[in-house]
């Protein structure tokens, strides 16, 4: 089967529902997305939002607190862009009534966290951000916007010169020909390739490995996040053993890039 369309998206989580929400408004939009809306890292999200939305906070803080977390191997035009446009956003997320945690008079209720200066943490539904999010983002999609559920992209299909036109996928229906004048891949992350994750299992990188072997490029995929507690559950692992671990993931994702 073949379908015409304006935007193919692939995935279904924040970053999937957002560019959806927002294209939605003046063309022709379909996700598609290899599970059900409620199987994302977004979903599962838990600790909040980091962004700047209280007086006494700036961006420029926000910047540095972001460069010193990572020893400055960031790109920083990278990083600015992130915390100046992700701040207008969130911003504008709060007065389109993103249902937050608030205090008694009203103002976001703001956790700190990890490396930030700043209480600057946006929650809801206390340990369920991620799951409101994507409930309000689902309920913000303009109608022309079509979830195609349990369906996964297999295959970017390229023209003569190496632009992508479109996806082919496989689900319930069969196999479907996507041909679109633009593809999002907002696939996510590969943490299911991992013995100990708190991602899905579905999170399994599938298409990072399209992606390479069909030479679209790559950028800035040099670290695996990890954290202590997962792995320490199943495999009892010491925190020495465990930052040995991390190092060697660091030094095998950036084998990779
Ligand atoms: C337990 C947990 C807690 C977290 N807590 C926080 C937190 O507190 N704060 C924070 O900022 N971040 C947190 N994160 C990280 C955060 O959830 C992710 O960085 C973010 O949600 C990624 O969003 P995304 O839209 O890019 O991808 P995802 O939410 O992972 O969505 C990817 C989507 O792509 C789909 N997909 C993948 N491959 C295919 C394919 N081949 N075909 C079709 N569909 C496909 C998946 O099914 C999924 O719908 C947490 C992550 C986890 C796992």
């Amino acid at each position: 089967m073949d379908v015409k369309i304006d935007v193919l998206i692939i995935g279904s989580g924040i970053a999937a529902l957002q560019a959806a929400r927002l294209l939605g408004q003046q063309l022709q939009v379909q996700i598609v997305t290899k599970s059900s809306v409620d199987m994302s890292s977004s979903y599962r999200a838990q600790g909040g939002i980091a962004a700047v939305t209280k007086p006494e906070d700036n961006t420029a803080y926000h910047i540095a607190d972001t460069l010193t977390a990572g020893e400055d191997h960031h790109e920083k035009k990278h990083v600015e862009a992130l915390i100046n446009d992700g701040t207008k956003i969130i911003q504008q997320f709060l007065m389109d009534d993103l249902p937050i945690d608030r205090e008694a008079s009203g103002a976001p209720a703001l956790g700190l966290e990890g490396a930030h200066s700043h209480h600057r943490i946006l929650h809801a539904g206390g340990d369920r951000t991620g799951q409101v999010f994507i409930d309000y983002l689902l309920k913000q999609l303009p109608s022309n916007v079509v979830i195609n559920c349990y369906e996964m992209a297999y295959e970017l299909l390229l023209n003569t010169d190496g632009a992508c036109i479109g996806v082919l996928t496989q689900g319930t229906h069969g196999t479907k020909r996507y041909f679109a004048h633009h593809v999002i891949i907002a696939s996510g992350g590969a943490g299911a390739l991992y013995p100990s994750s708190t991602n899905y299992a579905i999170n399994t990188g599938h298409l990072h490995s399209v992606r390479a072997q069909q030479s679209v490029i790559w950028s800035l995929c040099n670290f695996i996040q990890a954290y202590y507690g997962a792995t320490a559950k199943q495999k009892d692992l010491s925190q020495k053993q465990f930052e040995e671990l991390v190092g060697f993931l660091s030094m095998h994702s950036a084998d990779q890039s």
